[in-house]
């Protein structure tokens, strides 16, 4: 497989789309290799306790650190070379972007842990940091009640950057975020008729101009990064590429 990829979570049911579309078509033909495991089966007490109440106080649970540091041992063997990447999604983390994505797409082996509660204790990123490289990643600025939802997200994004997943390659460089297109959002999109509910497809798109074409989309990805992201916006003055022409 181009990527194996573990889930440790203790909810697994919550990662069942991941059976669904391309991700669920690329772990069928073995482009991916993925497990999904249940963090209670590293537990030992009747009631398979994962969490605790915190030190020092405070609202909620923290996510024991023993049932994660056994788990964590099982998927990954000691001197395992490369050396894995654990993702552990936080709304604390680095922002995930789809620079992120490509470079998790790169990756041969990536082990996802998913907190609930307050998190999870965090000396077990400090342990696993002995044989894994361990990055705390975070979807947005906002808060979920768990880490799934998250791994969801950043699987579609990352697994859907490997070879044989998206029919035409060609999709992945031409859309949003992608750096082939310096990062710009994408402009509007139109398919048939030419014509709806009196609004009509830009005639551009209709005369075959490849040259004004990519031409008119440039200034539409421009425009939208400007008004809706300006951040991502190249800035105005900088007169490269097609933007001098603007
Ligand atoms: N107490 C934590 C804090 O303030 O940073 C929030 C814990 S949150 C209720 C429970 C779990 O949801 C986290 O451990 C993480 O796995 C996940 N989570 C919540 N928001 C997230 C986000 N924006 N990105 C990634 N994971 C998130």
């Amino acid at each position: 497989p181009a990527l194996r990829a573990d889930v440790v979570t203790i909810f697994p049911d919550y990662l069942a789309p991941l059976r669904l579309s391309l991700i669920g078509r690329a772990a069928r033909t073995g482009i991916l290799d993925l497990a999904v495991h249940d963090l209670r089966t590293w537990t030992h007490d009747r009631h398979r306790t994962v969490d605790d109440t915190p030190y020092g106080g405070g609202a909620g649970m923290v996510m024991k650190p023993e049932p994660w540091g056994e788990a964590l041992d099982a998927l990954v063997p000691a001197g395992a070379d490369p050396r894995p990447r654990l993702v552990v999604p936080t709304p604390s983390g680095r922002p995930f972007t789809q620079a992120v994505a490509v470079e998790l797409a790169a990756e041969p082996h990536l082990v996802f842990a998913c907190g609930r509660y307050e998190g999870i204790d965090s000396r077990v990123a400090a342990d696993a940091a002995t044989r894994m490289r361990v990055d705390e990643v975070s979807i947005g600025d906002y808060v979920l009640n768990g880490g799934e939802v998250a791994v969801l997200v950043m699987l579609e994004a990352v697994v859907r950057l490997l070879p044989g997943v998206v029919g035409n390659p060609a999709s992945l460089t031409e859309e949003s975020h992608a750096a082939e297109h310096d990062g710009l959002l994408e402009g509007p999109v139109f398919t048939k008729p030419t014509s709806w509910r009196g609004l009509d497809v830009p005639p551009v798109l209709l005369s075959g101009d490849h040259g004004a074409i990519a031409r008119w989309r440039r200034e539409q990805a421009l425009e939208r990064t400007r008004r809706v992201r300006p951040e991502l916006a190249p800035a105005p003055l900088e007169g490269r590429g097609l933007e001098g022409l603007t």
